[in-house]
């Protein structure tokens, strides 16, 4: 399961695959599944009208995907001259090596197991390759080691998988905690609030338009399921198992084995809070 990413939750709509803003474009990663969605989204990200790209994400490692997305740079014009990762699951981080191979790019990444090259990347680092301005910043919960990056030109944010297109993210316990990850959907709030961010960039399923609602609805979701589990446990179900098959008894069985890795997040965030 440590490609955990998505649960079921309100559907929605927007770009798949292709270019969603002014400086991004999507290239698809054909790795779909119940826990990718429709596989993961790996961005290309630049200005139109310099000649270096950003990429985040390279996906996992398929050749012909990794060589489709310097393709798609290439035919737009740019030369990929650094690679970003939102945090290392495999569906995200796999590919980053060879691609760094095929690039000659360094890897940047909050975790420096994952880095390649001399550079790691931490809070309130700015990547201004090829003259953009990418604001780096920490929302560690699904993973503790997941980062977002904010891009102010176009009012939108890369947001790896502390959101998605589609459904809801798992909170990968134990490295993800529920605590973090509620202060990271607050603290993309304040994009959305204070910094005129619109547009969610996410690392699987399709781009949302109203980043404010999106926000809403995962903290609206966490409450939610939060009261949910809370009430399982008091009603007596006690292992994490158990009270997955109460709270995401609506939820295929085969996301069950994820589900749980949020509940016991949230059995874990409950404890310390004195809730239970
Ligand atoms: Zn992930």
């Amino acid at each position: 399961m440590s490609d955990a990413a998505a649960l079921p939750g309100q559907p929605r709509g927007g770009v798949l695959s292709g270019p969603a803003t002014t400086r991004t474009v999507n290239v698809l990663a054909p790795n779909a599944s119940a826990m990718t969605l429709d596989g993961t989204n790996t961005w290309i990200v630049a200005e139109p009208d310099s000649d270096l790209a950003v990429v985040i994400d390279p996906g996992p490692l398929d050749d012909t995907h990794l060589r489709a997305v310097i393709d798609t740079a290439e035919r737009a014009g740019h030369r990929i001259a650094l690679t970003l990762l939102t945090h290392g699951h495999p569906d995200h981080a796999e590919g980053a090596a060879r691609f760094a191979e095929l690039t000659r790019t360094e890897v940047r990444a909050l975790d420096p197991a994952l880095r390649l090259g001399d550079e790691g990347l931490t809070t309130g680092d700015v990547i201004t390759t090829g003259g953009l301005e990418l604001h780096v910043v920490p929302t560690p919960g699904h993973t503790a080691d997941s980062l977002s990056f904010h891009l102010p030109a176009d009012r939108a944010v890369l947001t790896g998988d502390t959101i998605l297109g589609r459904g809801t993210t798992v909170v990968a316990h134990p490295d993800g905690r529920l605590g973090d990850y509620l202060d990271s959907l607050r603290r993309l709030r304040s994009l959305t609030v204070d910094d005129g961010v619109h547009t969610v960039l996410p690392g699987h399923g399709p781009v949302l338009e109203d980043a404010q609602g999106a926000v809403e609805f995962y903290l609206a979701h966490r409450a939610h399921r939060l009261a949910q589990v809370e009430t399982a446990v008091e009603a007596g179900y006690r292992t994490a198992s158990e009270v997955v098959a109460q709270v995401y008894a609506d939820v295929d069985r085969s996301l069950w084995p994820a589900a749980e890795l949020s509940v016991l997040a949230q059995l874990e965030y409950l404890s310390e809070h004195g809730l239970i």
